[in-house]
C-alpha cells in the first residue's frame, strides 16, 4: 500500500462496495463540502432511504389508523419480523435467535434476568475492566439486586502494566483461575475505547469449560465485525442500530438468544404480551407462553418509525454483505494505520500513539500528548470528523459502508499539516 492520493484513488475504482457511499447523507463543512466522517463507530450516517421508509408508515398511519397493523405496506403486527433474517446476517445467527427490539442497555438487562443467575458460590460476573459505563451500571445492579456488592461479585480484568489491551491468554487464564465462582462472563465484542476486538469463540469456549455462561455487548462490533455468533455458541449479546448500523440516534438494539436457550420454555425470562406466542397473543387470558426463540423475550409491541429506519439501513447491509464489508474494513483501516504512521515519521510536532491493537475492527484508537486536543481540532479544521473520548484519546473509525480510501488518504495529508501552537 502507498500513501499516495493516485494509490487511494485506484483503491475506490476497484472498490466492488464503492457505490455504497452514495447511498448516505454526509454532513458538510462551513465551505459545503462534504466532511471526511470517521465517527461511524459512535453514530453511523443517515442512509438516503431512511426519509422515505420513515414516510410509508407515516402514510399508513394517516391511510389506515388502526388498521394499519394488518393492513399497511408492512404490517405492524409482524414487524418486527421484516428485520429478523438481516439482523440475523449481521450478526452470524439462525433468525431464530434474534430480534429487534427495545434499547441496548434495557436488552442487556432483560438478558441478565435470563443467564444471570447465581447459584451458591458460582454468582460472580467476569469482564473487562474499563468496560462501558452503562454495561459497568447495568452488571454493578444485577448483583446488587441479588445482594451482592461489586467489589465481591465482579471481576474486571485490566490489560498487564504498561499494556493497552488484554492478552487472550490472560482472559482464559483469568476463567480458569475463577473457575468454581463465575456465573457470567460478559464481554464487549469491540471495546469502545481501545478498539480490541476480542477473541468471542475462545472466551465462549472456555466460559463453558468452566461452567459458566457467556454474554457480549456488541454495540461496536455489530455491522463492524464479521460475527458467527451461532457458531461460537455465544449464550446471548444485544448490540445498539446506531453506531456502524447506522440508523440513528437512540435507535432500536438487536438481542441474540442461542437456540439452546431460546428454543427451551423453561429459560426464564421477564414477560410482556409481545414475547406471547403469537396465534394466541389476543386471547387475552392469564398464563404467560413464549414464542420460541428470541422473539420470546419482547415486551412490548415495536416501535415502528425507529424499525423503519433501521430496516432502510439493514437492507444495505443484506446488499453488500457482512463478510464483503469486513475485507474491506481490514484494508481500509490497514490504510489508515500506514498513513498516520508516515504523518508521525514526517511531522515532528506529531505525538500518537496507536493503541488498538492488530485484532480490531474498524476504528484505530491514538493517544495523544497533552496537545493532543489541538490535533484533534486541527482535523476539525481540515473537514476530519473524529471523536474525542476524555482524557487523551482520538478516535477515528473508517467505515466500509461509506468511507473511501481517500477519505482516509486525506486524514494522513491533514496530520501531515498540523503543527504545535
Ligand atoms: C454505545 C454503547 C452503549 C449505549 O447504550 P444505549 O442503551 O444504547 O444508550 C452501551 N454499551 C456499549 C458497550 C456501547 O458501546
Amino acid at each position: 500500500m502507498e500513501n499516495t492520493l493516485a494509490f487511494a484513488q485506484l483503491q475506490d475504482q476497484q472498490d466492488s462496495l464503492a457505490p455504497f457511499r452514495a447511498e448516505f447523507l454526509f454532513p458538510q463543512t462551513a465551505e459545503e463540502k462534504p466532511v471526511v466522517y470517521l465517527c461511524g463507530n459512535s453514530l453511523g450516517l443517515q442512509p438516503k432511504g431512511a426519509e422515505q421508509a420513515l414516510k410509508i408508515e407515516l402514510e399508513d398511519w394517516a391511510k389506515f389508523g388502526v388498521d394499519g397493523h394488518f393492513q399497511g405496506r408492512k404490517p405492524w403486527f409482524h414487524y418486527h419480523k421484516f428485520l429478523t433474517d438481516y439482523a440475523a446476517e449481521v450478526v452470524g445467527a439462525q433468525p431464530i435467535e434474534v430480534v429487534v427490539m427495545n434499547q441496548l442497555t434495557v436488552n442487556l438487562h432483560l438478558l441478565f434476568a435470563s443467564f444471570y443467575r447465581p447459584n451458591g458460590p458460582r454468582y460472580k460476573i467476569i469482564m473487562e475492566a474499563g468496560a462501558f459505563p452503562s454495561d459497568m451500571y447495568a452488571v454493578e445492579s444485577q448483583v446488587i439486586q441479588f445482594g451482592y456488592s461489586y467489589d465481591d461479585a465482579v471481576i474486571e480484568l485490566a490489560p498487564r502494566p504498561g499494556e493497552h489491551s488484554l492478552r487472550n491468554e490472560d482472559i482464559l487464564q483469568a476463567l480458569e483461575e475463577h473457575k468454581n465462582e463465575i456465573a457470567l462472563v460478559f464481554f464487549s465484542g469491540v471495546q469502545y475505547f481501545t478498539g480490541q476486538y476480542f477473541d468471542i469463540p475462545s472466551i465462549t469456549q472456555k466460559a463453558h469449560e468452566v461452567g459458566a455462561l457467556a454474554g457480549f455487548d456488541l454495540a461496536h462490533a455489530a455491522g463492524n465485525i464479521d460475527l458467527q455468533l451461532h457458531q461460537w455458541g455465544v449464550d446471548f449479546a444485544a448490540w445498539c442500530s446506531y453506531k456502524y448500523l447506522n440508523s440513528g440516534p437512540g435507535n432500536v438494539s438487536g438481542i441474540f438468544v442461542h437456540e439452546t436457550h431460546g428454543l427451551d420454555p423453561s429459560t426464564f425470562r421477564l414477560a410482556g404480551w409481545w414475547g406471547h406466542k403469537e396465534d394466541v397473543r389476543f386471547q387475552m387470558k392469564r398464563g404467560y407462553i413464549p414464542e420460541p426463540g428470541a422473539a420470546g423475550w419482547q415486551l412490548s409491541n415495536a416501535p415502528v418509525f425507529g424499525m423503519a429506519v433501521h430496516l432502510s439501513s439493514l437492507e444495505l447491509f443484506h446488499k453488500a454483505g457482512m463478510s464483503n464489508l469486513r475485507a474491506k474494513s481490514q484494508r481500509l483501516t490497514a490504510y489508515l494505520e500506514l498513513c498516520i504512521q508516515d504523518a508521525q515519521a514526517q511531522n515532528p510536532d506529531l505525538e500518537l500513539q496507536l493503541i488498538t491493537p492488530k485484532s480490531r475492527g474498524a476504528q484505530l484508537s491514538l493517544l495523544t500528548d497533552d496537545h493532543g486536543k489541538q490535533v484533534f481540532e486541527h482535523l476539525e479544521k481540515q473537514g476530519i470528523i473524529a471523536d474525542w473520548r476524555e482524557p487523551n484519546v482520538i478516535r477515528m473509525a473508517p467505515v466500509p459502508m461509506y468511507n473511501s480510501f481517500e477519505d482516509v488518504y486525506k486524514v494522513g495529508q491533514a496530520l501531515q499539516s498540523y503543527r504545535k501552537a
